[in-house]
């Protein structure tokens, strides 16, 4: 792997030990790469002329750069767009609370998964991000913002347990003291659901927080909206959840997108109820965002209101979803549909 935006600190020091370089211009060049978030050779200026020669020769650092910006005028949420050194997009959004910026990343091109209501999984996975590209998606907008990102939540398109070694090497660069050192408390994964990778999250990722797409609480729905769910059952599922909460002590997001007339009514709201009662968790309600491609429709508010009723009934914590960058686009996948389409591959 000659890509050096995603090597680890010790992997750097390998790379200067073969050249006979000292160990401490390992750590300047991962401070240039994470910490300064500066991706050019010749900008480093501590470093040695022929070192710079030789690092740009053996290990090129690729391009990414934004390719567009949307700026919501409803909440200052950024949609951006970047293309990545082979030409691809992905997509992210800042989004701007009261307690700091959130930056929302994208783990893959495109999406494997198919979920039925979801834009990103339309054209299928292209490929995996890599750390690096993870990564730049935070430096890119930490630069475009000039403020600090605080917290990152991976939920823009792919699904980031099907490659959780990268994913887990994203975190633990995003939390490096000689980087941008964002704690892992800051950081949400979203999945849909890959029981194994679950496992291993709560054995080797205890701080983090874990948010899983639920959107049915009964097995033959699910399957009709997520074809994931043909390959672990809710129960399966909910037993790695506990698994979770009980060796992390963190409490579990279940994300439930409200899709009018198929998940929304009073009954799935006490199935819901049922199937998490008494587990450490909190639901996030997402009234479905319409994709153009899909013809589901976001529920109506009264339903909301009464499926948010149900759920309270049975002790459950919920929020309903400010929508966020409502006039731009902002679900997941939605723009980089649209600026292909409109591209016209
Ligand atoms: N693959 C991961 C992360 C990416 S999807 C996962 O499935 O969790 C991020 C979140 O957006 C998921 O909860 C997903 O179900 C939700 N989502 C996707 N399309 C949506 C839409 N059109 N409306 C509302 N939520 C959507």
């Amino acid at each position: 792997m000659n890509d050096i935006t995603s090597k680890d600190l010790n992997e750097i020091e390998k790379v200067i030990g073969e050249y006979g370089e000292s160990k401490f211009r390992a750590k300047q060049i991962f401070e240039w790469l994470h910490k300064k978030m500066v991706w050019n050779y010749d900008q480093m200026t501590n470093l040695s002329g022929l070192l710079r020669e030789k690092l740009k020769k053996d290990y090129p650092i690729g391009e990414i750069k934004i390719l567009k910006k949307y700026i919501s005028s409803l909440d200052g949420t950024i949609k951006y767009l970047f293309e990545l050194e082979d030409s691809h997009i992905i997509e992210s959004v800042l989004m701007r609370y009261k307690h700091g910026n959130s930056v929302c990343i994208s783990s893959q091109v495109g999406c494997q998964m198919g979920c039925k209501f979801c834009a990103s999984t339309i054209g299928g996975l292209v490929r995996n991000l890599t750390a690096g590209e993870m990564l730049a998606q935070v430096y890119l907008i930490t630069q475009d913002i000039q403020e600090r990102v605080s917290n990152i939540v991976i939920m823009g398109s792919g699904e980031p347990l099907q490659n959780l070694d990268i994913t887990m090497r994203f975190v633990k660069m995003i939390n490096s003291p000689e980087g941008q050192n964002i704690g892992q408390r800051h950081i949400t994964i979203s999945t849909c659901g890959l029981v194994p990778a679950i496992y291993q999250l709560a054995d080797e990722m205890p701080q983090l927080t874990l948010a899983v797409s639920l959107h049915a609480a009964d097995d033959e729905k699910r399957k009709e909206i997520m074809p994931i769910a043909n390959k672990y059952s809710i129960e399966e599922l909910t037993k790695a959840c506990k698994y979770y909460t009980e060796k992390t002590g963190r409490r579990i997001t279940f994300e439930y997108a409200l899709i009018e007339g198929e998940n929304d009514s009073i009954e799935d709201a006490k199935y819901l109820g049922e199937l998490l009662r008494g587990m450490m968790c909190h639901v996030n309600l997402i009234p479905v965002n319409k994709v153009e491609e899909r013809n589901y429709k976001s529920s109506h508010s009264s339903s909301i209101k009464k499926f948010i009723h149900q759920l309270n009934a049975y002790g459950i914590q919920t929020t309903l979803r400010r929508k966020l960058g409502a006039d731009i686009d902002a679900a997941c996948g939605q723009l980089r549909n649209r600026y292909i389409k409109e591209r016209g591959e």
